[in-house]
């Protein structure tokens, strides 16, 4: 299907729900204004003013709602230059469109060029040319807005977002009554689509996603488009149930790809009271798609529900109280122990400082459930910096306790990687308590380097050679390929818990880790095991040659007067 015709489609689709458009008549006679309210009212809702300034409110009070004004020049109380002039001032206003009637070609002019789009006669033309004008001058307005704002998705023939947006927006308007239903469609680790069969083959399938979702809103009255890369916005009418779209979809691609190669994940939100806004029902449509597994290998469908509702509520309670918990000191910090098991005797060598947050109402709030949320939300740089800060300044406690200290690693979480300022805090921040930029060790998620790997080579280079050392974190759950660790600047690879959780002699698991142990002895990183619990978890590892344990096994997250106990010990 080519752009154009996907086009054409599309604005098709709008028009064949016809909704009821809104004009306002202003006339200082009565009489005229019944004359054109029983020409128009047939076809328009309309409303009506007999002064420039009745006409400005009424503009002001409907301006979403309105169409086009039909506009009389010569009335009392502000006459309809006036009125004109005002528009065109309003950034908000200066979009509606006006027809004014007029006795005079001076007058045509001069209205013209204030912003007036048409004009018709007084006495007044027919009705058939009344009507004709109107709906022409009305036509021309959409098709201006509209696509002045947009466009088409090139590789989908869909339309873009903010065209998809704006028409919902417009839908919603004039049909304030309608049920409708939010729907996302997602694909499930799509970059694994195009690492395996290349873009182009990627390419073909999202055409074959656009396709099904093109064919749902033509067949549930409405309008999809793409979002971003992977995911596609469906706004149609309410449905009783999903099974319909699944297949449609399915179908669509069944031709391109495999079934089993197929993760689609769609999240419904029906707005059947409409509570919320736009933006919001599709929110809670992600909401309820991210509700299922990534992992499902077949289409899906999950519609919001009370309990995602809840989930809301408590992540809102939780976004808005952090202001608050950091005043009243909610927020503490642990230290996990991590331990050299290259030596005869395991040896204290390091902890990562983990936050804690006691919330007064909710208790103890685990820090993968808000973590995650004040990432989302940007407000987690606040809270690390806190957390690195408690940090530098327990190392200087207990190197001036203790004379000696060991390096404490803080976790950096990707928001804080794009921050401009982070080198720099960090430098001020170590300097400020004595310490030097070996006494802090950086780890940073694996998901944040195949994220954005350029920006991130960049940063972890800077702060390297400022002497920080850094931890690829959680390494295994994202996608980087051991091929990529190659050419990533990294001081230590700290492995997914989730690889240590089955290891045991001789299992495929286990051959994974000394795999891994393999490359990374080759590329001369040390590799850090975490949540190692087991003597028998510890024991394998230490066979395969890993060099750093942390885990229950040795301890569980300490606080810092009980870290401090285990540094004098050691030294
Ligand atoms: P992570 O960075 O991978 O931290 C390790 C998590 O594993 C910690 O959970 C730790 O308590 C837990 N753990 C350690 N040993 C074991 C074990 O043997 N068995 C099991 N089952 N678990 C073990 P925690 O403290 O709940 O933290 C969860 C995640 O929250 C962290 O994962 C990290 O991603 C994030 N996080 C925690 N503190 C901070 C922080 O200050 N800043 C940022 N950005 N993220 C943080
Ligand atoms: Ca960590
Ligand atoms: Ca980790």
């Amino acid at each position: 299907m080519t752009v154009g015709n996907a086009w054409s489609l599309d604005i098709k689709a709008k028009h064949e729900h016809d909704f009821r458009r809104t004009i306002l008549i202003v006339d200082d006679e009565p009489v005229n204004l019944r004359l054109l309210g029983n020409i128009l009212g047939g076809e328009y809702d309309t409303l009506y003013a007999q002064t420039g300034e009745e006409a400005l409110n009424e503009i002001r009070n409907h301006k979403d709602f309105l169409s086009l004004v039909l506009l009389d020049l010569y009335m009392p109380k502000g006459n309809g230059y006036m009125v004109l002039d005002a528009l065109r001032e309003s950034e908000d206003l200066r979009n509606i469109p006006v027809i004014v009637f007029t006795a005079e070609k001076n007058a045509e002019v001069e209205s013209l060029k204030k912003g007036a789009v048409d004009f018709l006669n007084k006495p007044y033309d027919s009705p058939e040319v009344i009507r004709a004008r109107v709906s022409r001058a009305i036509e021309l307005s959409i098709g201006s807005n509209i696509i002045g704002a947009t466009g088409i998705d090139k590789l989908t023939g869909l339309m873009t977002r903010e065209y998809f947006f704006q028409y919902c927006h417009e839908y919603d308007k004039f049909h304030p009554d309608q049920e409708v239903d939010a729907i996302v469609v997602n694909f499930s680790k799509f970059h694994l689509v195009n690492e395996l069969y290349g873009r182009s083959f990627g390419d073909k399938v999202l055409q074959g996603i656009a396709d099904g979702a093109r064919t749902v809103a033509r067949a549930c009255g409405g309008v999809a488009c793409r979002h971003n890369a992977d995911c596609f916005y469906i706004y149609v009418e309410h449905q009783e149930d999903y099974d319909q779209i699944v297949q449609t979809v399915d179908e669509k691609l069944s031709s391109i790809m495999n079934s089993s190669d197929v993760h689609l994940r769609i999240g419904v939100y029906p707005d059947i009271y409409h509570s919320v806004n736009l933006e919001q029902r599709f929110d809670r449509a992600i909401q309820a798609s991210n509700s299922i597994s990534r992992n499902s290998n077949q289409t899906l469908v999950a519609v919001y529900d009370n309990r995602m509702h809840e989930k809301e509520l408590y992540e809102a309670r939780l976004l808005g109280d952090i202001e608050k918990a950091l005043l009243e000191n909610q927020f503490n910090v642990v230290f996990q122990p991590k331990y050299d098991i290259t030596g005869d005797k395991p040896k204290l060598c390091s902890a990562e400082v983990l936050i804690r947050w006691k919330h007064p109402e909710f208790g103890f709030v685990r820090p993968d459930f808000f973590i995650p949320l004040f990432e989302e939300n940007g407000r987690i740089k606040e809270l690390d910096r806190y957390v690195w800060r408690e940090a530098a300044r327990q190392v200087k406690r207990w190197k001036d306790m203790y004379g000696a200290s060991i390096p404490i690693s803080v976790n950096v979480s990707r928001v804080d990687i794009f921050d401009p300022d982070l080198l720099e805090f960090l430098k001020e921040m170590v300097a400020e308590n004595g310490l030097t930029t070996e006494d802090i060790h950086l780890e940073i998620t694996e998901t944040a380097y195949t994220d954005s790997v350029t920006t991130i080579i960049e940063v972890v280079n800077s702060l390297r050679d400022a002497g920080f050392k850094v931890e690829m974190d959680d390494f295994g759950k994202g996608y980087s390929s051991l091929n990529m660790l190659t050419s990533l600047p990294i001081d230590a690879l700290k492995l997914d818990m989730a690889f240590i959780k089955d290891i045991a002699e001789n299992n495929k698991e286990m051959s994974m880790v000394e795999f891994i142990l393999e490359i990374a002895r080759f590329l001369k990183v040390p590799v850090i095991a975490e949540g190692v619990e087991s003597q028998e978890q510890f024991l394998l590892l230490k066979k395969a040659g890993c060099d750093i344990i942390q885990g229950y096994y040795f301890s569980k997250p300490v606080t810092a007067s009980e870290f401090g106990r285990l540094i004098e010990k050691n030294a």
